[in-house]
């Protein structure tokens, strides 16, 4: 019944540039700047693979000027493992909603976030400072060491205490996945000094938030989520300066996690109508969210300061209960959809995180994660209502033998 509002963020909004108006408008226009000159209305679908040339001098000059810099290619397209006119197009809209020189898309979250530490542990920097919660793979993957990457786990706090030398990144996600903690950006930004800082914005959308006017080097989106807003499209991005994408670029060639240009079209798309979901489904969440919080079936409920779409939530009884018993709402593992889902962190996104560790991280065995959707907000209340309902009736039948057994 406490509703936690992590009270440390920034205002939204705070950035100029980010008004509502100039950011609805570059949602529909940006990254199609080339299209009134081929003629077209609608963004092209190129699914090329190779593109003929029959200058091959020529096409020497180019990749060794790709393989010194990471540059672009200017020109035709060359190999679609170096480049894709398609993907080009979401790359240019991203950036320009996170505010930033440029965006490089991956084909999907984990593989964007890959290329990161890639890069860093390139140049021999492989110590990262982790604040936890991350999402889960995210987590995974840093602990691991799977890529040679050493983690110094710690809270905002504890940043420039556990940076080294050797310290390639920091990294955290903002509203957090799965509990939403708030970190003040401006502040985290600040304790990095030198280190590159990464924010992880998926949650926030750069409707919300846009980590780069903070101070952030690096913004990371698993596009699969709001950006794509369908759930039907695996992607991921990291929006940041010229200098770090050129690094970046040099590593999707050699790795090859490469977006698929349908992606990158969808993506596109997407975007067009981000502003328009997030804040729908903002306003719905937020009302669940009170909703929510007046409920005497459930303990805890986690709603970022910053708003959003995304809503916790702790019951006082067991969580797998509500899960079992939601009929309009999909039990499913994922977000940013245009329906809502929800799932059990511990037991789905973040299981593979050690338990002691989701417990100081702050994930709760009782918490449960709700994704909220397009749909009407009394329709939704309704069947949480109802999945509630049947928890804690179930609650009060245990009860009664656990009672008599211990008499
Ligand atoms: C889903 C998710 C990821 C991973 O993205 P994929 O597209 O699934 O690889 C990373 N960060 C956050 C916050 C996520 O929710």
């Amino acid at each position: 019944m406490e509703t936690t509002r992590h009270a440390t963020g920034s205002p939204a909004h705070e950035d100029p540039a980010a008004a509502p108006g100039a950011l609805a408008t570059h949602a529909v226009h940006a990254g199609r700047e080339d299209l009134a000159a081929l003629g077209l209305h609608a963004a092209p679908l190129d699914l090329s693979t190779t593109y003929p040339s029959h200058d091959s001098r020529a096409e020497a000059a180019r990749l060794d000027d790709f393989a010194a810099t990471g540059a672009q290619l200017e020109g035709p397209p060359v190999y679609a493992r170096l480049d894709n006119p398609t993907v080009a197009r979401f790359e240019r809209a991203l950036a320009r909603l996170e505010g930033t020189g440029a965006a490089v898309a991956f084909a999907s979250g984990m593989a964007a976030l890959t290329a990161v530490l890639l890069a860093r542990g390139a140049g021999g920097l492989r110590h990262v400072v982790g604040v936890r919660p991350l999402y889960g793979c995210s987590d995974h993957l840093l602990g691991s060491g799977l890529l040679g990457t050493e983690v110094t786990w710690t809270n905002a706090a504890g940043i420039a205490g556990a940076v080294r030398p050797d310290t390639g990144l920091v990294m955290v996600e903002t509203p957090a996945n799965p509990t939403l903690a708030e970190v003040d950006l401006a502040a985290v930004a600040r304790a990095c000094g030198e280190v590159p800082l990464l924010v992880d914005n998926t949650f926030a959308t750069p409707v919300l938030q846009r980590p780069a006017a903070h101070g952030a080097r690096l913004v990371l989106h698993s596009a699969t989520k709001y950006l794509g807003g369908h759930g039907d499209v695996l992607g991921g991005v990291v929006a940041c300066d010229e200098d770090f994408a050129r690094e970046l670029r040099r590593v999707r060639f050699a790795t090859g996690g490469v977006l698929h240009p349908l992606a990158g079209y969808l993506l596109l798309r997407g975007l067009s109508t981000l502003p328009v979901r997030m804040r729908a489904q903002s306003a719905t969440a937020a009302e669940l969210a009170r909703r929510l919080a007046a409920d005497p079936r459930v303990e805890r409920v986690h709603y970022p300061r910053l708003g959003g779409a995304m809503v916790s939530f702790e019951v006082s009884g067991d969580p797998h209960e509500v899960i079992a018993g939601v009929r309009l709402i999909t039990p499913a593992v994922s977000l940013g959809s245009v329906d809502t889902l929800i799932q059990h962190p511990g037991s789905i996104s973040h299981r593979i995180v050690h338990e002691e560790d989701r417990r100081t991280g702050g994930i709760s065995e009782r918490l449960l994660r709700m994704s909220v959707g397009l749909e009407d907000v009394e329709d939704l209340w309704r069947d949480l209502d109802a999945a509630l309902g049947t928890l804690s009736a179930r609650r009060r039948e245990q009860r009664q033998p656990q009672r008599q057994a211990a008499r």
